[in-house]
């Protein structure tokens, strides 16, 4: 079926499932697990950031390569955590979102016909970032329980069209975290093919039970070929601000600010200066969010082993992954999703859609954890009467 008006390239891509399930989340009064969005404000300096900002003037539109305060708080942070160090005039670009930063970059460093290698399933907006500069996807499938990278099958993908990697860790929808091995791996293959690499990383403080995020560009070899992405949304419980960035080696930095400043300009004036004071707060509050959030996981899990989903645990993010197929033998997860807010008023997501063939993950469904716990104690009350 094709939707008229709509270019060829963008056929296909239709409404993302995250708009439609948070509409139907509130037509029905569901409890919305679908979106991840916290359901509680981030800390408190940095709001007062954002009110002192508006109330002192600062709504006006921002320089385009992102105010000096957050430029300098974000290679702070680089070099505070992972040891890496940026130039804040040339090699730090702030963007609206991450969502802003993947598309300036695939925008600006693929031409048509290209082809970017990348994990899935994976976060949808890749691919349709990818029909947008007119590139193709060539996915590299990860399989459940574990999600291990097929470093083999990555080999395999790459071909003289190949121009680069599109890496997400902590990975959404999965919740894995590629380990050192793994990056390892990667970084030889980009290495060996001459490819770039652009990482998200904007799960990067919401790893659980002590594991570390290692930033691809740290790698030997890797800073000078990788673009890291981030944003404070996740971190500071800010996802309606949409402050980004993308971080890596000035020629990489400039080829995606043409683009950039062709789509948004620039966003989000205020929230820029109050997202650098959280990026400013002391460590402790990067070990009390993960703390908080892997609890809340634990919580969840434990409802949906319960429930009778078959539960595949995340090492991080805000989402769990079930397979449905306990529960419903046909294995439908879309059907699931669009029935399970009138069976009983909890909406979640269909994996299916972080797939380029959406039978690879046709049974799978994604919950988001990134709640109250009255919140996801209430969604498992309700998803318990299922299995009856
Ligand atoms: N990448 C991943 C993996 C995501 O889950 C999201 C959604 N939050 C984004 C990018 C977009 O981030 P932002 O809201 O900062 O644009
Ligand atoms: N990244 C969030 C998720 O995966 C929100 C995505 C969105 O609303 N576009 O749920």
């Amino acid at each position: 079926m094709t939707t008229p008006y709509l270019s060829a390239k963008l056929q296909g891509l239709g409404t993302t499932i995250f708009g439609e399930m948070s509409a139907l989340a509130t037509a029905t009064n569901s409890v919305n697990l679908g979106q991840g969005f916290p359901d509680t404000d981030g800390p408190s300096e940095v709001l007062d950031a954002a009110i002192e900002a508006i109330r002192s003037g600062q709504n006006q539109y921002p320089p385009l390569l992102g105010v000096a305060a957050l430029r300098e708080a974000i290679v702070e942070h680089q070099r505070r955590f992972y040891g890496i160090g940026f130039d804040a005039d040339t090699e730090v670009l702030v963007t609206c979102g991450a969502s802003e930063a993947l598309a300036s970059a695939l925008i600006a460093l693929l031409d048509v016909g290209d082809e970017v290698v990348c994990f899935e399933p994976s976060y949808d907006m890749y691919q349709a970032c990818a029909a947008m500069a007119g590139a193709t996807i060539r996915p590299v499938t990860m399989h459940p329980p574990l999600y291990a990278a097929d470093i083999d099958q990555l080999r395999a993908a790459i071909s003289p069209r190949t121009k680069l990697i599109l890496l997400n860790s902590p990975h959404n929808p999965t919740g894995k975290v590629f380990d050192r091995r793994e990056l390892q791996a990667i970084a030889d293959v980009a290495i060996e093919h001459n490819l770039i690499v652009v990482t998200d990383e904007v799960y990067e403080h919401l790893l659980f039970d002590g594991l570390q995020h290692i930033p691809l560009a740290t790698f030997p070899g890797m800073r000078e070929r990788t673009l890291t992405i981030s944003s404070g949304g996740k971190t500071f419980n800010t996802t309606g601000w949409k402050v980004g960035w993308i971080v890596g080696p000035a020629g990489l930095v400039a080829a995606v600010r043409t683009a950039k400043q062709y789509l948004t300009y620039v966003s989000s004036g205020p929230f820029q200066p109050a997202i650098a004071v959280g990026l400013r707060l002391p460590d402790q509050f990067f070990v009390d969010i993960a703390a908080d959030l892997q609890a809340k996981r634990d919580r969840l899990c434990a409802g949906l082993v319960a429930a009778g989903f078959d539960v595949f645990h995340p090492q991080a993010t805000y989402f769990v992954t079930v397979d449905v197929r306990p529960l419903r033998a046909d294995g439908d997860g879309y059907a699931f999703c669009r029935e399970l807010p009138a069976l009983c008023g909890v909406v979640a997501i269909p994996n299916e859609v972080f797939y380029t063939d959406p039978r690879r993950g046709r049974h799978l469904v994604r919950f988001a954890f990134s709640k109250r716990f009255e919140i996801l104690d209430e969604a498992v009350s309700r998803l318990k009467g299922l299995a009856a």
